[in-house]
This record gives C-alpha cells, structure tokens and sequence, in this order.
C-alpha cells in the first residue's frame, strides 16, 4: 500500500464534515413525549440524541402485509400470526411459585395458544378481544402452541398505519420500553428531522446511492424488504467514510508534527550480518527490506504493519531493520507479547548482534534493568561514544520509569496481541521513531483497510524454501491411542512433539492448570520412557525458561503446553503437534499454533482432535486440513467469528459500526477510501 498521500503534496482529500447538525444533537428530552422514566430507558439503549435514534437499527422487520393464517403455522419457521384473543388466563402452580399465562388466538383459520412461564404480570398486559401480532416458531402442533413469542396489540387511532399492512420495524429494546411506543416515536422523530440528515461530505454519487435521508426512512419504514439492503449499504458507507476521514486526519496530524530521524543505516552492520546469517533472505524478505529502508530514510516517520504467515521469516526482517536504525546511531526497540517470546528473541538476537558491537538488554516482567542502573550506566559513558542498543522486552518495556534514550526504532512482534493504545504508548517514548508492527495473524481486507488503515503495509508473500510439508488432520478422541502410537513412533524417530490444551484465556486459570498437569501425567503414561515437560503461563519465567531449554536441548521429547506458546516459539526439530479439543479455538489461532512445526526440513503432522459434536464443528476445522493459506483461514475466521474474536480481546482499537460489516462490506470500505483519498495515490496492496 502506498502511503495514503503523496509525499510532498498537500492533503488532496476534501476535509471531512462533522455530520450531525445542531438539531440532531439535541437530547432525546426535547422531542415530545420524552419524559426522564422513557429516557432513561432509551439512554439503557444508548441512544441519547435525535440522531441516536434516528439511527437505531431495527432487529428484524415483520411483513404485516401478509400475516401467516393461524392453520399454516409450522415448526420449522417463526412467522408472523394475527389474530383475537378469545380467551385467557393465568395458572399458578408450587405455592405459586411458578406460573404459566397463556391466551388463545383466533383467526377464522384455527386457534393458536401462547404461553409464557413465569412472567405472570403479563395477565395485565392482555384482554379478551384484543387484536393481536405474534411472532414465532410452533413447538407443538397439537394444540397449536407457541412458547414466549413476540406480540404486539393493535390499537386503533392516528398512527395505526405504521404498526400494521405494512412492513413494520421491530427494534432491539429495553425492559419496561413498549414496541409500539419506540416505533411511533421514531416515525415521529423522522417526519419532523428527516430532512437534517444532510450529505455528508465527501458522499457518494446519489445515483447509486439513496441519499442519507432516504436511506434513514427505509431503514425504518420500507417499502419493499429489499430496500433494507440498499439503506443499510448507504448507512454503512457514510461509517467508512467517517472512519477513513479519521484516519486521513490522524496521518496528516502526524505527519505535520513529526521529522523523521534519518535511520537508513549505511550497511556496516548489515552485510556481516547477512554474511554470517547462514541463509540467504527470500525474494520476498529482501523487497519488503527495500520498502522498510525506503521509509526509514523518509520525510516522515515510517508507520508500517508487516504481515507474513507464520514462519514466513518476519524476525530476521525485524532484525535487518534494526540494524538499519543502528547503523545510523539510534537505538532500538523490540517487544513481544510473552517473556518467552522475549527470551527467545533475546537470545537469538544476541547471538547475532553482539558480535557487531551491539549491545542488547532485556527488559521484561521478571528481568529488569531499572531505569537508575541504565542512568549510572549512560551517565558514565557519556563520554565515550555510546554504543548502539537494541532493547528487547514485553510490555514491560512499557512501564514508566524506563526510558528508552535515542529511541530511532519501534518493533512490535505479534502485534495483535497488543491493543492500539500499547502501541502507541511506545511510539510515544521516544521523539516519533519509526514504527514497524509486525503481525503473523493475516489481516483480512476489511480490517487492513479500517484498523490498520493508517499504516503502511509490506507483505511478506513467500516462503522460505527447504521446509518440510505440515499435514493436518482432523480426528475424532476415539483415535488417540493410534495417535499416541504415531507421535512415539515420530519421537523414536529423533523428533519432537507439542501437546496442546485449550486455554484460550491469556492467564490461565487455576482450574485450567489443575486439567493441563493432569494430562501431563497421562502424556507421561502415553510416551514411556519418553521425557515429557509442562508450559503454561502459571510457571515461574525460571521454569518456563527451564521448560523451553530442556525442549530446545531435546532433553524432553514432548512438550504439554497451553496456547502460550502460539507465538513466535521456534524449535525447528519439534515436528508434531497435537491439540485437544481444537474445536475450543479459533482457526486464526490454531494455524498460529501449528505454525510451530514444519520450520525445519522433515514433514510435520498437525493432528487436531475434535471433541465436538456437531458436523458443522467438524467442517469448520476441516478447513485447516484443507489450506494452509493463512489469509484464507483469516478470512474464514472473522466470518464465523467476527474481528472482535479473530483479533483477540485486546484490540480496543476496533470500531463500531451500526451498519457496517467487517465480514461484508469490502467494496464498501474501497469506496470510501476512494471518495477520502483520491484514487491515484491509493493502491492497496492488503
Ligand atoms: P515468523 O514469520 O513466524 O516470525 P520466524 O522469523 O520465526 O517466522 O522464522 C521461521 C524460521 O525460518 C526460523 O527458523 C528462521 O531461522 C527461518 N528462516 C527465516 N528466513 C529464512 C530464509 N530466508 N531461508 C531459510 N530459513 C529462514
Ligand atoms: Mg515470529
């Protein structure tokens, strides 16, 4: 992706307008009708103005054009009934503990009973002689039941036209908030503002597009269902277009404020490096290298995401450019989302950097240099010409009281493990270094475009070659035993094995680690005499760090660990993995598991065993037998799962969308990049 602006001309884009006039920011108190109890409620719902509501989506919409005949209900599908009650009634039973109110509906066609357990003041809500919408499924044929559905009574008077013959929104509500009450209120609320939803700028050609206040009315009234479609899609485009304005502004404030510390380097550090490296860099390694050095020799402070399938060998990129920052005088940073991760980053990068000259330090939760020692330290070197360093850590790095001096580079390995603010929180340490965040989870598209959109992106599309193959497959627990059969049969063989357990959460719970060392004696039983060590994120950093060297040494043979070691580890003889339970993770989150294996030049064996229950459960990991494209997986993983998930809990940068999809809406995002940025200094390349 290019930058998101030529270089050296002025912002082309047109400036973004605030959309809500005065009058769509006025409270919801303002509009008739609107007391402090109904506000109070509406404010549970989030919506505080004019414009909150004018934008509430509604949940579903309810053709009440065509209501179904009472003798056509079935099971198989919730429709939309209309009927009198003919009678009713209230049964209590326990002492009165528990209740059932039920009525009977009447159509002309047959009757229909709806019952509601133990909400017995419901008696109140309905009459005989009602005329009554109910919405729902049959769960009995025999009498026609339904249990709990979705009414509404219709009421005669001036506004009955919206609730009935027509199609007619339902919305997300709150207790004590009536359907019908909320409807006429947005149908009021939209006769009398309609008109203040003005064009946005910049907005899309009205010839494609519904215009935003058309799209308002049909998102609410529409005429045809299709038209919800098309309103959502204009509603949705004006978010991204908002979004993208965002960006562009906050890449324009930066770019103002910032200089560029000029961090090309010279090659003095790097050629030796390549030299003793022992393998050559991939095609793809060497021009990502090339777009990195370009944008740290830039006006600007280069902000760039690397994105690489696992293993596609991100850290030796992160190493050519930090020495890039090196060469030039500056200091570097590099931080991981585990101390593992760090240890391991620490210790190769050690072994490459030291004997340059460069000095490199560890900065983690459990290993620390305070910011005292590194005065004393500066201090008396301040004399002597300071020698580079690259500082390694997690968040740690982070914490106040440690200041990184002469800061000319930010690393950030795993990105998606860390939320936006961490990441600024680093950049902010030193005066605007360079930023590359590297990310091993494949961004789809649609986020490329939004969370990402204000970073420049180099890809990393190719693999190293001499890998040996990873074969996946999906197993049902009755396997096991010809399972552990094959992976004793593998470490007779000279190889090793990961044996993972699901513990999606990121500290793992006591109970969580009661079950893992459990297994652990199982493994041990399964693997005889084979060493088996434990990981997981209870151990002390000295045990885990025992644990991986005696792994690394090939002193265990097995390794049972949770989902800790998903990222960055790097023991290329471990060539089988088995994970428990694989259906309790997320697709993005086991192809970064298995992405430990298959790093040397034997074939790996991926083997995921399915406790689940369900076919669909079965076909979903199915996939990861299929492909191992992490792009595809990604892409499959935000639809079943959506960004929240596929990113993991920490990503706060995530926007909300009323309208808009992450999973859907590409050709919509494109769009309002085109209409924010002028279309010849776009080019994506995410
Ligand atoms: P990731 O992109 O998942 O962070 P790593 O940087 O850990 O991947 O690299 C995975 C493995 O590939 C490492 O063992 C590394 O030494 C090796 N590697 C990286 N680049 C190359 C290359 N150009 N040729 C051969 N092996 C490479
Ligand atoms: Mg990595």
């Amino acid at each position: 992706m290019a930058p998101l602006e030529s270089k050296n001309s002025p912002l082309a884009a047109p400036a973004c307008r605030d959309e809500a006039t005065p009058t769509l920011r006025r409270p919801v108190t303002s509009l008739w009708g609107v007391g402090a109890e109904r506000a109070a409620q509406l404010a549970r719902l989030d919506l505080h103005t004019i414009e909150d509501l004018l934008l509430h989506r509604p949940r579903r919409y309810e053709d009440r054009r065509h209501s179904r005949a009472i003798a056509e209900l079935t099971r198989d599908e919730a429709a939309t009934a209309r009927g009198t009650i003919v009678a009713q009634g209230l049964k209590c039973f326990r002492g009165g503990a528990k209740s059932v109110f039920e009525f009977v509906l009447d159509d002309g066609t047959a009757r229909l009973h709806c019952r509601w357990w133990n909400l017995p003041f419901l008696e109140k809500y309905f009459a005989v002689g009602d005329e009554v919408f109910v919405f729902g499924r049959l769960i009995e044929t025999r009498p026609r039941t339904m249990d709990h559905p979705e009414t509404e009574v219709i009421e005669g008077g001036g506004e009955s036209f919206i609730h009935v013959n027509r199609i007619v929104p339902i919305y997300p509500l709150t207790e004590g908030l009536p359907q019908r009450w909320l409807r006429g209120l947005i149908w009021r609320t939209l006769e009398k503002f309609e008109l203040e939803m003005v064009e946005p700028k910049p907005g899309p050609d009205l010839k494609t597009f519904p215009s935003r206040a058309n799209a308002v009315r049909m998102i609410h009234f529409p005429e045809e269902l299709a038209d919800v479609e098309i309103a959502r899609r204009r509603l949705a485009l004006d978010e991204f277009v908002a979004l993208q304005c965002e960006i562009q502004l906050r890449r324009k404030n930066f770019e103002t404020r910032s200089r560029a510390l000029p961090c090309c380097g010279d090659n003095r550090f790097m050629k030796p490096f390549l030299a003793r490296l022992g393998y050559k860099l991939t095609r793809a390694q060497t021009n990502v290298l090339r777009e990195i050095r370009s944008g740290m020799g830039a006006a600007h402070p280069m902000r760039r995401l690397l994105q690489g399938d696992v293993g596609s060998g991100k850290t030796v990129v992160a190493a050519c450019t930090a020495l890039m920052a090196l060469e030039s005088g500056f200091n570097a940073a590099l931080m991981a989302p585990t101390e593992i991760l760090a240890e391991q980053h620490f210790r190769n990068f050690q072994k490459w950097f030291e004997p340059l000259g460069v000095k490199v330090e560890l900065q983690t939760g459990s290993r620390k240099t305070t910011s005292d020692e590194r005065r004393v330290t500066s201090d008396a070197k301040s004399r002597a010409p300071l020698p580079v360093t690259l500082f390694i850590g997690t968040h740690a790095l982070l914490t106040s009281g440690f200041d990184l001096p002469r800061l000319g580079l930010v690393i950030i390995d795993e990105q998606h493990k860390f939320g936006v603010t961490q990441r600024e929180q680093l950049v902010r340490k030193g005066n605007y270094p360079h930023l590359l965040v590297m990310t091993a989870t494949p961004i789809p598209r649609t986020l490329g475009l939004t969370l990402y959109g204000d970073l420049d992106v180099s890809v990393i599309d190719e693999m190293p070659s001499g890998r040996g193959r990873v074969k996946t497959f999906v197993r049902s627990a009755v396997k096991l035993p010809k399972v552990w059969e094959f992976i004793r049969d593998k470490i007779t063989a000279g190889r090793q094995a990961y044996v993972v357990y699901p513990r999606v959460e990121e500290q793992d719970t006591a109970s969580d680690i009661k079950a893992v060392t459990r297994e652990l004696e199982n493994v041990r039983r399964s693997l005889a005499p084979f060493h088996v060590g434990l990981l997981h994120g209870r151990l002390t950093s000295r045990e885990k760090e025992d644990a991986l060297a005696a792994f690394r040494a090939n002193r265990i043979q097995a390794l049972v660990a949770t989902a800790l070691i998903e990222v960055g580890l790097d023991v290329p003889n471990a060539t089988v993995m088995l994970i428990e339970n694989a259906e309790r993770f997320g697709l993005a989150q086991l192809h970064q598991l298995r992405g430990r294996i298959g790093r040397g030049a034997t074939e790996s064996f991926c083997i995921l065993i399915s406790g689940a229950r369900t076919d669909e459960a079965r076909q979903r990991l199915q996939v990861l037998e299929d492909t191992t494209d992490g792009f595809r997986i990604a892409e499959m993983d935000l639809k079943l799962r959506g960004p929240g998930e596929l990113l993991g809990q920490k990503q706060s940068g995530l926007p909300q969308f009323r309208f808009g999809s992450l999973t859907e809406d590409l050709d919509l995002i494109r769009r309002a990049r085109e209409l924010v940025a002028p279309p010849r200094v776009v080019s994506e390349k995410i």
